[in-house]
C-alpha cells in the first residue's frame, strides 16, 4: 500500500467521451465501464501501470470541458490538478473534434508544465479524412504529443514512453504561466487547430450528418426512437419465450432431485419442503422469468449506447423535459431505468442540479423495469393481444409512452410543489457515431448488468421464497396467513379495481417485482410454493375463475406501472439521497398515482359496462 502511494502519479484528463476510460483500462487492466455518452465517469478511478521496469499510479479523472468548475466532475478534476500535483498529466483528446479539446489542453498547461497530449480515436479521424500534424502540434504546444487508437491498443507504448520521460524530469512542478482569460484559450485553440489539422470532405462525414439529421429532426426523431424501442421490445418478447420455458422445465425437473438430496441428508420433511418448494422454486422462477429477457434486452440496449444513440434520445426529449421544468438528461436516466430502476437512480448522478436530480430520482420508478416486463407482457398477452407478438409489442409501446407521459406530469407537479424551480441549462454533447464492438458489448452487458442484477434478485428471492412458503403453509384457524392477509385487504382492493390477493402479490413482491404474478397465482391455487402456469390459456382460465375481468387486468397493469419501488431501488434511493423523507416520498408518490389511476379506470368500467 505504501509503495502504491509513493509511485509517480499520472493523471488522465479530458473532455467526456474521448476514450479516457478505454486508455485507463488498456493500461491498468482494470475494467471501468465505458460507453459512448457523456457523464458516466463521475468518480475517479485509480490503478497501476508498469512500463519497462517502472510502475506508475494512474488516476482517471472525471470528464471535464474546462478547469473553471461548472459541475462536481469538473471540480474534482480541477482540485486534483491544483492540489495533488501529479508527476505527469495526460490530456486525452478526441482526434475527430480536436479544436474543442485543445482549449482544455491549454488550460491544463496553465496549471502544470508536465503535460502530455494523447490524441485518441485516430482510427475514427482517418475514416473521416481528418489528418493531424502530430509533430507540428508538439512543436507549437511545446509538449509531447502521441497519437493513439486506444480501443485497438495502438500507440499506448509510445504514450507510456513519454509518461516515463516526463515523470523522470526534475521540473515536474506547477506551471509558472499566469492565468489567462478563458476566451483567450479558445481563440488560441482555434489558431493552433487551423495550422495543424486538415480535413477533406469524406463520404463518412456526409453519411453521419444525414443520419444525425434523421435521428434528431423534429419530425422523424421521436417516431424513429419509438420504432427502435419497439424493435428492441419485440425481439425481447419473442426471443425470451422459448429460453424461459426451457429454464422453467429445467428447474421443475431439478426440484425433486434437490428435495431428494435434502432428504438424503436426513433433514426433517418440513425443512425439505420449505427449502425445495419454497426457496428453490422461487429462485428458479425468478431466474427463468428474468434471465432470458435481460440477456436479450441489455445487449441490444448497450449496443444503442455504444453506437452513440442515447444522447440523441435526450436531445429529442429535451423540449418536453424543459416544459416539465426538469432536466433533459433525465431521458438518459429513464433509459437506464428500463433495465433496472436501481441502476437508473444511481445514473441520476449525471444531473448536476440537486433539484432536477431529485426529480429524476423520484420519477425513475415510473419507467417499467425488466422485473415488471414479464408481468406486463403476460397480462397483455392473456387478456388483450392473444398470441400475436407484434400486437403485444405494440400495446407494450403504448404503455411505455403512457409511462413517459406520467413521468412528465409528475415531474411537472414536483417542479411546482416540493421541488420548485426553473430548469438549468446544460451542454449535451452529441458524440460521433461509432461502430459498436459487438463482442465487448455482449460481455459487458452480460457480466456488468445481467449477471449482477440477476445475482441481486436471487439473493432476495431465495430467503424470501422461504418466508413466502411459511406464509402459505402456516395456518391460523383454517386459513393460511397469506389468505388472511388477502381477506383483510380485499375491500380496499376491490374499491380500486384490484382484489386483496392482487394487493398481497404487490406487497409481498416488494423484494423483487418479478414474483408479483407468481404470488397471486399461488394464492389462487392455494399451493405450497410458487405456481408455474402451463400455458397462457390455462392462466387465463385460472384468473377468470377467480373473478378477473378486463378491468381487473387493466388496473393490475396500471398498478404494476405505478406503485412503490422494489426493495433494492428503495435502498438505492436512500443511499443516493441520504434522506428518509425523500425515500418515503419516492414510495408514496407512485403508489398514490397508481391508486388514483386504478380508482379512475375501475369507476369508469363500473359506470359504462
Ligand atoms: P471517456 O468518457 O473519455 O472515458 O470515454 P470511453 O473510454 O468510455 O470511450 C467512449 C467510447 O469511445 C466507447 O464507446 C469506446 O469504445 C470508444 N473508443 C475509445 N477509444 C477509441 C478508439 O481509439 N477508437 C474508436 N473507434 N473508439 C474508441
Amino acid at each position: 500500500m505504501d509503495e502504491f502511494v509513493t509511485l509517480p502519479t499520472v493523471a488522465l484528463v479530458g473532455n467526456p467521451n474521448v476514450g479516457k476510460s478505454t486508455v485507463f483500462n488498456a493500461l491498468t487492466g482494470l475494467k471501468q465501464h465505458t460507453g459512448n455518452w457523456t457523464g458516466k465517469t463521475v468518480d475517479s478511478a485509480v490503478g497501476t501501470v508498469s512500463y519497462r521496469g517502472d510502475r506508475f499510479r494512474l488516476v482517471d479523472l472525471p470528464g471535464t470541458y474546462s478547469l473553471s468548475p461548472a459541475s462536481p466532475e469538473e471540480e474534482v478534476t480541477r482540485d486534483f490538478l491544483y492540489h495533488a500535483s501529479p508527476d505527469a498529466v495526460v490530456v486525452v483528446a478526441d482526434a475527430t473534434c480536436l479544436e474543442r479539446n485543445l482549449a482544455l489542453v491549454l488550460q491544463v498547461q496553465a496549471v502544470t508544465n508536465s503535460v502530455i497530449l494523447c490524441i485518441n480515436l485516430l482510427d475514427e479521424a482517418q475514416k473521416k479524412s481528418i489528418s493531424i500534424d502530430l509533430e507540428g502540434l508538439s512543436k507549437t504546444l511545446g509538449i509531447p504529443v502521441v497519437g493513439t487508437s486506444a480501443r485497438d491498443g495502438c500507440g499506448l507504448c509510445d504514450l507510456m514512453r513519454e509518461v516515463k520521460t516526463v515523470c523522470s524530469l526534475p521540473n515536474a512542478k506547477p506551471s509558472t504561466k499566469t492565468q489567462t482569460d478563458p476566451a483567450d484559450f479558445t481563440r488560441h485553440a482555434e489558431e493552433i487547430y487551423k495550422t495543424c489539422v486538415t480535413q477533406s470532405p469524406s463520404r463518412r462525414a456526409n453519411l453521419d450528418r444525414t443520419v444525425d439529421r434523421l435521428l434528431t429532426s423534429k419530425y422523424t426523431g421521436i417516431p424513429l426512437m419509438v420504432l427502435f424501442l419497439g424493435v428492441i421490445l419485440w425481439l425481447t418478447v419473442v426471443g425470451a419465450n422459448y429460453p424461459s420455458a426451457l429454464l422453467s422445465h429445467l428447474f421443475t425437473a431439478l426440484e425433486p432431485k434437490f428435495a431428494a438430496l435434502l432428504t438424503a441428508l436426513h433433514l426433517p420433511q418440513i425443512v425439505v419442503d420449505a427449502l425445495s418448494a419454497g426457496m428453490f422454486r422461487t429462485t428458479g422462477w425468478v431466474v427463468a422469468v428474468m434471465l432470458p429477457p435481460m440477456a436479450i434486452f441489455f445487449p441490444l440496449f448497450t449496443l444503442l449506447e455504444d453506437v452513440g444513440y442515447l444522447p440523441r434520445i435526450a436531445f429529442n426529449l429535451d423540449h418536453c423535459f424543459h416544459c416539465a421544468r426538469a432536466h433533459g438528461k433525465q431521458a438518459l436516466t429513464m433509459c437506464m431505468g428500463f433495465g433496472c430502476n436501481a441502476c437508473g437512480v444511481v445514473g441520476c448522478r449525471i444531473i448536476d442540479s440537486p433539484r432536477e436530480r431529485m426529480i429524476a430520482i423520484l420519477t425513475n420508478v415510473f419507467v417499467p423495469c425488466n422485473g415488471r416486463f414479464p408481468t406486463l407482457i403476460t397480462l397483455i398477452t392473456v387478456f388483450f393481444a392473444g398470441s400475436n407478438a407484434l400486437f403485444s409489442s405494440f400495446l407494450l409501446i403504448l404503455l411505455i409512452v403512457f409511462a413517459v407521459l406520467i413521468t412528465f406530469l409528475v415531474s411537472y407537479f414536483l417542479s411546482n410543489t416540493v421541488l420548485r424551480g426553473m430548469p438549468s441549462s446544460f451542454v449535451l454533447e452529441l458524440p460521433p457515431y461509432r461502430r459498436p464492438q459487438i463482442g465487448k458489448v455482449l460481455v459487458r452487458s452480460l457480466l456488468d448488468r445481467t449477471l449482477i442484477i440477476l445475482w441481486r434478485a436471487i439473493t432476495v428471492a431465495a430467503p424470501f421464497g422461504l418466508i413466502l412458503w411459511i406464509f402459505a403453509n402456516v395456518r391460523v384457524g383454517d386459513t393460511s396467513i397469506l389468505l388472511h392477509l388477502a381477506n383483510f385487504l380485499d375491500p380496499f382492493g376491490h374499491l380500486i379495481g384490484l382484489s386483496g390477493v392482487i394487493l398481497v402479490g404487490f406487497l409481498l413482491g416488494f423484494p423483487a417485482n418479478e414474483i408479483v404474478l407468481p404470488i397471486i397465482l399461488m394464492c389462487y391455487l392455494a399451493g405450497s410454493g410458487l405456481s408455474e402456469y402451463e400455458s397462457m390459456s390455462s392462466l387465463h382460465t385460472i384468473l377468470v375463475q377467480n373473478g378477473w375481468t378486463f378491468s381487473t387486468a387493466l388496473c393490475t397493469i396500471l398498478f404494476s406501472l405505478c406503485h412503490f419501488p422494489c426493495a433494492t431501488t428503495c435502498l438505492t434511493i436512500w443511499k443516493e439521497t441520504k434522506s428518509i423523507r425523500w425515500t418515503l416520498l419516492s414510495i408514496l408518490l407512485p403508489t398514490l398515482v397508481g391508486i388514483t389511476l386504478c380508482l379512475t379506470v375501475s369507476t369508469l368500467f363500473r359506470l359504462f359496462t
